[in-house]
């Protein structure tokens, strides 16, 4: 059994480099709350999830709801699934919505972890990505989350932008590995299209992010992580021994989930499903009656590409016999594809299990796409 995914579609400001989906547009958040709830109501039997391991509020910016909103939906959950005291129960919060109302309510109503977007802590970087916090509120909003008894949060950080120096890096992860967070995602700034940092690179008013540059940053976080004794289980997140994240861990397991709100995406093992990204369409059709997402019926070779998208970024990697067992390819064609990395330094075996090597993970999305069928 896997997890709920709430997606709330609204931030406050638009981030330089983010091709999320969300609104910045809060008009009409009755009725798109409404709207959730009633595609949970209508919904709650896909993937025959009865009890839940984990709850996911993600976004945009679930922490600029008020907190009884996303406590109408934690009660019509309630309603139809189970969890447990060892559900994770995950809200993603940015700093200047964490202050002492806000964590004691969620906290009251069984929230149990937050993951931050504090993404860097040097003024000049936070500018540049367009962050609506310094350094300070990123701060105190975590000191604030230990007073409050939390006991598990997540650091997201962004490497590589052209505005954050290795010094500065090494920086943000002394303070974010001695923060007292139990896990960190750390990820690779991306230029996505049609964001603002693409269009000033573009026009060549921004320098572009510098791959080299990024792959020492990211060398630099393996390093560290094992010098903390952090368990580096996956090509972005990393976490205290025993500390990883449930909901993340299950979609890279292949385990049903069910996603509500615009944009949110969900899978029973064979069929997979997108809600519309768009505000608006999404709460009218919801509340016609009318068509509010797509579907496909995955097919073998699709399972077998799903299997190495999620499973290769893991620690625990690709296994030859699970690969055959699709009866997609041979396995002599496998381990030929296999073997091909493997020389290159890429992928490491381990009887039957291929992994990415540090080289390869900086590799990771051409490795799978030659992988895949
Ligand atoms: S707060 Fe998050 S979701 Fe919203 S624009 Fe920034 S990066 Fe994107």
């Amino acid at each position: 059994m896997a997890g709920l995914y709430f997606h709330i579609p609204y931030c406050k400001q638009v981030c330089s480099y983010c091709n999320f989906h969300f609104s910045t547009n809060t008009r009409g958040m009755d009725l798109m709350l409404e709207a959730m709830n009633l595609e949970l109501e209508n919904q709650y039997t896909f993937g025959q999830l009865t009890q839940l391991e984990s709850i996911y509020f993600g976004g945009g910016t679930p922490s600029i709801l008020p907190p009884n909103a996303i406590e109408s939906l934690l009660n019509t959950a309630k309603k139809y699934f189970t969890w447990n005291n060892n559900a994770e129960i995950t809200l993603e919060a940015n700093p200047e919505d964490i202050h002492q109302e806000n964590l004691l309510a969620w906290k009251a109503m069984g929230i149990n972890r937050l993951s931050i977007g504090v993404q860097s802590l040097v003024q000049e970087d936070l500018t540049f990505m367009h962050r609506n916090h310094n350094a300070k509120d990123a701060q105190n909003a975590v000191d604030l989350i230990l007073k409050t008894g939390y006991t598990s949060h997540n650091i997201d950080l962004i490497f590589g932008s052209p505005w954050l120096s290795n010094n500065n890096w090494e920086y943000n992860l002394d303070w974010a590995f001695n923060s007292g967070a139990d896990h960190i995602s750390a990820y690779a700034l991306t230029v996505e299209p049609n964001t603002f940092l693409n269009k000033k690179i573009l026009k060549k008013e921004w320098p572009n992010v510098n791959d080299k540059i990024q792959a020492e940053q990211y060398k630099y976080l393996t390093k560290k992580s094992a010098k903390m004794g952090w368990d580096f289980y996956e090509i972005s997140n990393l976490s205290k021994p025993g500390h990883r994240a449930i909901h993340n861990s299950n979609y890279w397991k292949n385990k049903p989930y069910l996603g509500i709100g615009p944009s949110a995406h969900s899978y029973d093992g064979n069929i997979r499903k997108w809600n519309i990204s768009d505000n608006k369409k999404y709460t009218e059709n919801i509340h016609s009656g009318a068509e509010y997402y797509t579907s496909e019926i995955l097919s073998t070779a699709d399972k077998y590409n799903e299997y190495i998208l999620t499973n290769i970024r893991t620690t625990e990697g690709i296994q030859l016999t699970t690969l055959e067992n699709f009866e997609v390819k041979n396995a002599q064609e496998i381990e030929k594809e296999l073997q091909h990395f493997v020389s290159k330094d890429l992928l490491v075996f381990d009887g039957d299990t291929a992994t990415l090597t540090i080289e390869g993970r900086l590799l990771a999305d051409w490795i799978t796409s030659e992988l895949m069928c």
